[in-house]
């Protein structure tokens, strides 16, 4: 692979033929005529079929051949690589990886802007300063335009740039008179940034408790650079062994990459950094204008900013001189993409840090099993914190057996009364349920007919506020029906319980305690998840409600007592990864109780006490827990012992999806040491109006499975059955739902 720095060499010759890597769903690259070779690496405008597209040029096409008309290039975008030499390198690897074409993953890995064609360039903006005679008349002249007055001696210091004016609120009147008098000009700004920045220290680090003291020297004193697995309880201060890790990192002028779960992503987490660091740091987030995500960009790639703070498609931010990489809640989901280009940030990060030869921390309270046998393997560095940070102790666990208990929205009795006395003593009570909505499903109690979708095999979840079944799977929406539609009964019911409902029923049992339920539904407005995390923090709710998004990671200093619902459904799934899922949730879940003064409970509701996994999580704690599991996947041969691809095929006919799976299992050749599993239909086999089918690949070596994919993925490009399908290949395939 050359590198983006080499010029596309042949500029002697009038017209050279270069590669392409265009977004589109095939492997190869595509020749064109262009009349000078941009850089490798370089973005180019070409027609494609009757399109224009943005593609990426490889290089020069070794041996075109003479007899092809091709088309020619209508712009070199770049005049030098958008990607970083690094960063070019991890792409290419991850395009082999997960055997996703190169096109798509160099699309993939821009800004929107740059997607588009954009130039690679910081906005431009309108900036104000002084003329000559401006600069120097007399201010005194000015006295009966005193708005006039203001601005003149702020721009004598110095230029402002058309927000700023706005920002000091100089008014718009004064800035033209001005001009119309000639004292000031406009002129066109275009920020650059020296990538330079001075270190400085804002709030002073903790003083660090010996097991955390003991992980921050070993990060700082390793000769080479290596990945970390910061295995660290809930409220252990990883989050103060990251910040002094970095702090040397930084002191040398190197950037830092801190990738954090889609819902850790909050200005708390921002906060953190900038009151430790005065430094340039800048945020990647979903509520970014596509403007802002391009500067950004710049600014990682120009060196300016610092500190870069991200979700999952941070990994692919350019780094003008990166010095680590932190992957905050390694184990999370969200690190997964789950459709496209199919990639775990995890994983990529990794790979990154091996190739731009910086250390990579992984942390997390609950390691994903994948990330503890590489450490237990000594593959990583295995840190551990074992004891809670400051004076917080570790929460009591226990196992609440609610067989025969009468329970109201879920909640038994004894729970109940555990929380009027948490309440009264004036702590606060957090009651986790993985289900929003009011009721998972509406029932007709006279005949038994439960309202499904109609595109999914789901049921609709009621939303009663706003009087509306909604499907969670693909989106449907309607009305909440009136009667069945069997029957033509009047009595629906919700069957089963969401946290619409628990929030409800809480409010009648506790009226003298405001309840704030925190899901995807109460945070839709811009903003409002903030609002109901800093009021949560403070206390202002004595009883707190929540989904998944309440588990990651967020520091309730006021909660002592933590309630999980509805447990049991994982304890008997048929995903091999549910009980590590559930391991993971029931253990953050549980870690954000007794994180202040106080010591916290944990109450596990279940129908089934007994049961071996939720023994052995209560009883031993995580990492014992994954480590009995580990030993499970070992004799199954699952990851990490084994190695998985999974095909996916979705379409309106179920035939012809069912059919491109038996052409692709026909093209994958026998070997002792494959399994294939499938064509068979996937656990939710139809959604939004699609019938899916899967086979499932195993093998215990990872390059058997590559060359398998290597062989088996150029010729399915060939078979025109495959395109009337949706199809998909997830490489390390996360879920199977
Ligand atoms: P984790 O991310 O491991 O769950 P955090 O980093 O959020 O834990 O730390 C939990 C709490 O402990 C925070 O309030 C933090 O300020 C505090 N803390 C961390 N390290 C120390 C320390 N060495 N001494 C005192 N308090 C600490
Ligand atoms: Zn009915
Ligand atoms: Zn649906």
């Amino acid at each position: 692979m050359p590198s983006p720095s080499n010029h596309a060499d042949n500029s002697a010759a009038a017209s050279t033929v270069i590669q392409v890597a265009v977004p589109v769903p095939l492997a190869r690259a595509f020749d064109y005529d262009c009349a000078s070779a941009p850089e490798i690496g370089a973005r180019v405008k070409i027609p494609f079929g009757n399109r224009q597209l943005v593609g990426v040029c490889l290089g020069v096409a070794q041996q075109p051949d003479p007899q092809v008309k091709r088309k020619a290039v209508q712009q070199v975008i770049d005049p030098e690589a958008v990607f970083t030499p690094a960063l070019w390198r991890l792409l290419h690897w991850a395009s082999d990886y997960y055997q996703h074409p190169l096109g798509e993953v160099l699309h993939h890995a821009l800004p929107v802007l740059l997607r588009q064609g954009e130039a690679a360039n910081y906005q431009t903006t309108q900036g104000f300063r002084v003329t000559a005679q401006g600069a120097s008349c007399e201010l005194n002249e000015l006295r009966r335009a005193p708005q006039q007055q203001r601005l003149l001696a702020a721009l004598r210091k110095g230029v402002l740039l058309r927000r700023d004016i706005s920002a000091q609120e100089f008014s718009a009147a004064a800035l033209k008179a001005l001009q119309d008098k000639q004292l000031i000009e406009v002129f066109t700004y275009q920020p650059v940034g020296d990538g330079e920045w001075a270190f400085a220290i804002g709030a002073e680090p903790l003083q660090l408790n010996p097991e955390q003291a003991l992980a921050v020297a070993a990060i700082g004193a390793a000769r080479k650079p290596q990945t970390y697995l910061l295995e660290g309880v809930t409220g252990s201060g990883k989050t103060e062994v990251y910040l002094q890790a970095m702090a040397d990192v930084l002191r040398r002028g190197k950037q830092v990459l801190v990738m954090v779960p889609e819902i850790g992503l909050t200005p708390q987490t921002l906060r953190r950094f900038q009151q430790r660091f005065q430094v340039p740091i800048v945020m990647l987030h979903s509520a970014l204008t596509d403007r802002e995500r391009l500067d950004a960009w710049l600014d990682a790639k120009n060196g300016n900013a610092a500190i870069v703070i991200g979700t999952r498609s941070a990994v692919f931010t350019p780094f003008a001189k990166l010095g680590m990489i932190i992957v905050d809640e390694e184990h999370d989901n969200s690190l997964k993409q789950q459709d496209g280009f199919r990639y775990h940030a995890r994983d990529l990060a990794v790979v990154r840090g091996q190739q731009e030869q910086v250390p990579v921390i992984l942390g997390t309270a609950t390691p994903a099993l994948e990330t503890l046998n590489n450490a237990l393997q000594q593959r990583y560095v295995h840190l551990q914190l074992t004891q809670r940070a400051g004076q917080a102790k570790p929460a009591r666990q226990t196992v609440l057996d609610i067989k025969n208990m009468p329970l109201k929205a879920g909640l038994s009795v004894t729970l109940i009364d555990r929380m009027r006395t948490e309440l009264e003593r004036g702590q606060q009570v957090l009651v986790f349920l993985n289900r929003r909505g009011y009721a998972p499903s509406l029932l007709c109690h006279e005949c038994g007919w439960l309202a499904q979708c109609r595109r999914c095999d789901a049921y609709y979840t009621v939303h009663q506020r706003q009087h509306m079944l909604q499907c969670h799977h693909c989106g449907d929406q309607q009305r909440l029906p009136l009667q069945c539609h069997d029957c033509g009964s009047t009595q629906l019911v919700g069957r089963g319980v969401g946290t619409e409902q628990l929030e409800q029923t809480l409010a009648e049992l506790f009226p003298d305690y405001p309840v704030l339920r925190i899901d995807r539904d109460s945070t839709r407005r811009k903003g409002s998840l903030q609002k109901h995390l800093t009021d949560a923090t403070e206390n202002k709710f004595p009883i707190l409600v929540g989904t998944q998004m309440i588990a990651k990671g967020h520091h309730f200093p006021h909660v002592t007592l933590v309630a999980l619902l509805d447990i049991d459904g994982a304890l008997y799934s048929a995903d091999f990864r549910a009980a590590e899922r559930l391991g993971q949730l029931i253990t953050q879940v549980a870690g954000r109780a007794g994180r202040g003064s106080q010591q916290g409970t944990v109450v596990l509701q279940t129908h089934h006490p007994e049961h071996d996994l939720l023994q052995d999580l209560v009883h031993n704690g995580y990492s014992a827990f994954a480590r009995s599991l580990l030993q499970e996947r070992k004799l199954t041969q699952l990851p990490p012992f084994g190695q998985l691809a999974l095909f996916l095929a979705e379409a309106h006919d179920a035939q012809q999806a069912l059919q491109a799976l038996q052409m692709i299992a026909a093209q994958i050749p026998q070997h002792a040491d494959l399994v294939v599993l499938g064509p068979m239909p996937a656990v939710m086999e139809r959604r939004a109006g699609r019938y899916r089918y899967q086979l499932l690949l195993q093998c215990q070596q990872r390059g058997l499975r590559q060359q398998v994919l290597q062989h088996v993925l150029p010729k399915l490009e060939a078979l025109a059955e495959l395109r009337k399908v949706r199809w998909s290949l997830d490489v390390d395939p996360q879920d199977f739902s």
